[in-house]
């Protein structure tokens, strides 16, 4: 399927190597495609990370830090397990509380009942009805994560089979399960969580998925949404809520990614910036890198934030004024910090205590005493402080993966928000400092053995994650989930299909539909436009030659 290349070009050239360029690599060199990824740093693997910031001795899941949503179709395509892909189901999710007491969950089984009712009995009551509803609304919602939105209202009869096909796909929807799934887009996690729960720990509990990553709290509506995408978990079984840990870290994810992407043929540089992108006539021609190096190619693939792509390395006369303001107005804010430590011991809880590795040391551990705290620690931020008992959605890895820390200790990444968004851009080195050593004492509080524990500690913020992560304005997702950016306007109405408005450029990173998280979903999606797109173009042209 080799077409038109010159020597000292590509048929496809994929910008950055983060698990979604890698993966967009893969599929393009599978297909045939000369393809080469270029990628900024001089490592792979953009979020989706392992580092050393305490010697060889410790393996650091430096952002993210578990799997979920990656699609079998993904991983079986790419042959991901040959490569070293690997991941181990993580443990149930813990939630001690000052108070003494603590709350386990697994997903929705009687265990938890027994649990909840711990805090309430009508919660416990209540329990089972609630995930049948979330999990009736999934059923609806998670098929559409693998589906490429189509140019909505756009009356090109290709454009209406699109939508035609969007509505059959959507044929289970009653009048009931509309109405949920409007809930579900529209309403504040904390209204959907009041239907059904009365205690606040409870519903603390079953909001955390609701504002991962999102610069919001539990009261502002569309998080109800997050919820749902933070839940879907093994979209490809159809299984909600199953996360796990990568062998060796999330670094392994991308390194895998990478292995398979070299298996097919493709190339990967590091050290390789894409300074901009080369248009003729409103058609991609190729790349020039930082240094003036050129490559060529017919297809290029975007997989960076869009504002790198569209406002930095192209002209915006090149571009729509709509589509220009569309991508100006994107928001990408988290105010996420990320605080990772190496450990001499377990947490000793003083709900559960002793230092032996027990399952609630293989889930999520969770510094959030209830839906109240979590409302705070965000509306701190919004009124500009980092928060002053900050929430943190914690796992150590190294409970279950034995690869990444030496006999005896562990290492802990402590997922934290918020500090106010705009230290992206006025980074306070100061007050980051101070916000993790709460977070370290609000654990400390429920583990007393934990800061004496900590023998080293990573803190990244949102201005690292700009600066030297390319993660603009320090959002996790290359762009909030918020309803207003999802689906057919992920990241900007009529450019939801992976294509843009440059003939030839594609895009592919966490800010295209199926993002964010560490997905590949926006690679798989990308990547299958554009061999149909070449296919058709091969056909057109043969019919061409024909006639
Ligand atoms: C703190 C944190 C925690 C998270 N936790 C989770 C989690 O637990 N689970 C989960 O599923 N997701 C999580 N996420 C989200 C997830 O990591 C991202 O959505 C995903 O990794 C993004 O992948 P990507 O390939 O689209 O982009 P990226 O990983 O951002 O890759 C883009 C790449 O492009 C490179 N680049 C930038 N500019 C250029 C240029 N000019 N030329 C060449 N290359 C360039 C960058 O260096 C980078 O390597 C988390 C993210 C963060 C930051």
């Amino acid at each position: 399927m080799s077409t038109n290349s010159h020597s000292t070009g590509y048929d496809a050239i994929v910008i950055g190597g983060g698990h979604n360029g890698l993966i967009a690599g893969a599929y393009l060199a599978r297909a045939g495609l000369r393809t080469i990824v270029l990628e900024a740093r001089d490592d792979l693997g953009g979020a989706a990370r392992t580092e050393q910031p305490f010697g060889p001795d410790f393996k650091v899941t430096a952002l993210s830090y578990v799997m979920s949503l990656m699609p079998p179709t993904v991983q079986k395509d790419l042959d991901l397990a040959r490569h070293g892909y690997n991941v181990i189901p993580m443990g149930p999710s813990y939630f001690a509380f000052p108070d003494g007491r603590s709350l386990t969950l697994e997903v929705g089984d009687d265990a938890d009942r027994r649990e909840i009712a711990k805090f309430s009995e009508p919660d416990a009551a209540n329990y089972a009805a609630y995930w049948a509803w979330l999990q009736g609304v999934g059923d609806v919602l998670a098929p559409l994560l693998l589906t490429t939105p189509p140019k909505l209202a756009s009356k090109r009869p290709r454009d209406l089979i699109e939508q035609l096909r969007l509505v059959w796909g959507l044929r289970g929807l009653d009048v009931r399960t509309t109405a949920e799934a409007t809930r579900l887009f529209t309403m504040s996690v904390t209204d959907v969580l009041d239907r059904w729960f009365e205690s606040p720990q409870v519903k603390g509990a079953l909001a955390i998925n609701g504002i991962i990553g999102t610069w919001a709290g539990p009261d502002e509506p569309g998080t109800a949404y997050v919820m749902m995408h933070h839940t879907i978990g093994d979209i490809g079984d159809g299984q909600m809520g199953s996360w796990g840990f990568p062998v060796g870290g999330m670094g392994a994810v991308s390194a895998a990614c990478a292995s398979a992407a070299r298996s097919f043929g493709c190339e990967i540089r590091t050290n390789a910036a894409v300074d901009r992108i080369t248009t003729r006539n409103g058609r991609v021609t190729g790349v020039v890198l930082r240094g003036g190096e050129e490559l060529r190619a017919s297809t290029v693939m975007a997989a960076t934030h869009p504002q790198i792509t569209f406002l930095r390395q192209l002209d915006r006369n090149e571009l729509p004024d709509d589509f220009v303001r569309d991508l100006e107005a994107w928001r990408s804010r988290s105010g996420v910090v990320k605080v990772n430590v190496a450990l001499s011991e377990l947490p000793d809880f003083i709900a559960d205590p002793g230092t032996e590795q027990q399952p609630r040391h293989t889930g999520a551990i969770e510094l959030c005493h209830s839906i109240e705290y979590l409302e705070r620690a965000f509306v701190d931020a919004r009124e500009g402080r980092a928060s002053a008992k900050p929430f943190a959605d914690c796992v150590i890895p190294s409970t279950l993966d034995r690869t990444i820390a030496p006999e005896g200790c562990h290492v802990m990444s402590m997922y934290c928000q918020w500090v106010p968004h705009t230290w992206a851009d006025e980074p306070d080195s100061a007050e980051l400092s101070a916000f993790a050593d709460r977070v370290v004492d609000g654990f400390t509080e429920l583990a007393p053995n934990f800061k004496q524990s900590i023998l080293h500690r990573q803190v990244i913020g949102p201005h690292e994650m700009q600066s030297e992560y390319g993660l603009i304005g320090g959002n996790i997702f290359h762009g909030e989930l918020s309803t207003d950016q999802l689906f057919h306007m992920r990241p900007a109405p009529g450019y939801a299909d992976f294509t843009t408005p440059i003939e030839g450029l594609y895009q592919c990173s966490s800010a295209t539909h199926g993002g964010g998280g560490v997905t590949g979903i926006p690679a798989l999606l990308a990547t299958r436009r554009v061999l149909r797109d070449r296919q058709r173009s091969m056909m057109k042209s043969k019919f061409g030659r024909g006639r």
